[in-house]
């Protein structure tokens, strides 16, 4: 069961609708998506014959908000991973105040396959099959695991051509160029580093001592590493992925810049140790920050742990039995609906200037960031302290009330 990320997020649900008092119909409400759509997209190929593709996009509950989260292109990815997807979506948004619903979309397919021909029809594709689903005020989709700027760009283009006017709202990270806005591209990573700094205050951790272990090097591990590398703490050991996971180690501390110069392999990194993956888990860091896919630290990962603290820069990286196996430990973990929220904070940002034509500096983007996020981690701290709760449970009891109310104020129950 624990493997399966939507009946993780429904327990997490109903736990949280439980210790609120909330009434059963609340859970009834938000076990479930409001809206899934299937489709099959066509593609035809270089090669001259033709494939089809699944995509899904779920709208889980819009009572904040138009729905709201990324496309995931990944030859993994089912329907009920993306449900599960939009669920943590809704409380993501709910907990920063960013007012949106949770939305999630998915094409099953692997990006690295294709070549940019097939994969611009892939994009376009989904956008043909979906459109009647999205808007500006419906639902607005973000890039997320295996999707990127250029492949949201392609995607607000076929949007664009097909209702006739320019709605940029509809996506969000574009281009700069593309109505994007400053500051998107690394926000999760930055963000990630803020709440690293709030909780390294909390635990009176110095951040010039600081240790921290990145799993994953896309777009989120990598920013993380370069603005936990900014704050000054040392990143000691990074995993990444090829056909199999590995993992490398610096006692010294990776640098950015060096990761990046090294190229398609991280371990071609001048003085890096390769280390196996159960000691990379197992490693005794102050901040271990899981930033690849779902599922990632199961209770035999979790019972080998030694980090002080786990970050979750990825989405539903630790199983609820690894939750509870975490917390007897007493090793703190930060939800990622508050940990990785900085992407959708600012994708929020960009759809406000792209909706008001007025764009903002990147300083601006930054410090509205770290604000919303540092206000969003003192009051779900503050709710953990008084109800004796972990992290994730106090997130969750904070996000599903205010839903709740919206739902109440709207007449949903
Ligand atoms: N895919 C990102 C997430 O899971 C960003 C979503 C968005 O910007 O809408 O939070």
């Amino acid at each position: 069961m624990s493997n399966n990320a939507l009946a993780n997020a429904q327990l997490q649900v109903e736990q949280a609708c439980k210790a609120l008092e909330l009434p059963n119909c609340v859970y009834e409400i938000l076990k479930d998506t409001q809206r899934m759509i299937e489709i099959t997209i066509p593609v035809h190929m270089d090669d001259g014959s033709l494939r089809t593709f699944k995509g899904y996009r779920a709208a889980h509950n819009t009572a904040l908000g138009p729905a709201k989260g990324g496309i995931r292109i990944h030859p993994d990815t089912t329907g009920d991973d993306v449900k599960a997807l939009a669920i943590w979506m809704t409380f993501k948004c709910a907990v920063t105040g960013t007012p949106y619903g949770g939305g999630k979309g998915g094409i099953v397919a692997d990006p690295s396959k294709l070549s940019t021909r097939e994969l611009e029809q892939l994009a376009r594709g989904y956008v043909r099959g979906m459109h009647h689903y999205l808007g500006e005020k419906i639902d607005i989709p973000a890039p997320d695991v295996g999707s990127n700027s250029q492949i949201i760009s392609w995607m607000v283009d076929e949007y664009c051509q097909i209702v006739g006017e320019q709605a940029l709202g509809v996506f969000t990270g574009k281009p700069v160029e593309l109505g994007g806005s400053l500051g998107r591209t690394e926000a999760t990573g930055f963000g990630v580093s803020v709440i690293g700094r709030k909780i390294a205050q909390k635990k009176n951790m110095d951040l010039k001592d600081l240790t921290v272990a990145v799993q994953g090097f896309g777009n989120v591990g990598g920013f993380t590493v370069k603005h936990f590398e900014s704050l000054g703490a040392k990143i000691v050991a990074v995993s990444d992925f090829d056909t199999e996971p590995f993992a490398i180690h610096h006692a010294d501390g990776f640098s950015y810049d060096e990761l990046i110069a090294s190229g398609d392999d991280l371990r071609n990194y001048p003085g890096a140790t390769e280390m196996l993956m159960d000691d990379f888990w197992s490693q005794k860091v102050d901040i271990l920050i899981p930033a690849a896919l779902a599922n990632a630290i199961d209770v035999e990962i979790a019972q080998t742990m030694q980090a002080s603290v786990i970050l979750e820069g990825a989405n539903g990286p630790v199983t609820p039995e690894a939750d509870a196996v975490l917390d007897g430990k007493g090793i703190t973990v930060v939800p990622d609906i508050l940990a990785n929220s900085g992407g959708v904070i600012v994708s929020y940002f960009e759809w406000v200037q792209n909706l008001g034509g007025y764009y903002w500096s990147e300083g601006d983007v930054a410090n509205r960031q770290e604000t919303a996020m540092s206000q969003a981690f003192d009051t779900i701290w503050e709710t953990k302290e008084n109800h004796q709760v972990s992290f994730r449970q106090a997130a969750y009891l904070n996000s599903i009330q205010k839903v709740a109310d919206v739902m109440k104020l709207r007449g949903h129950y």
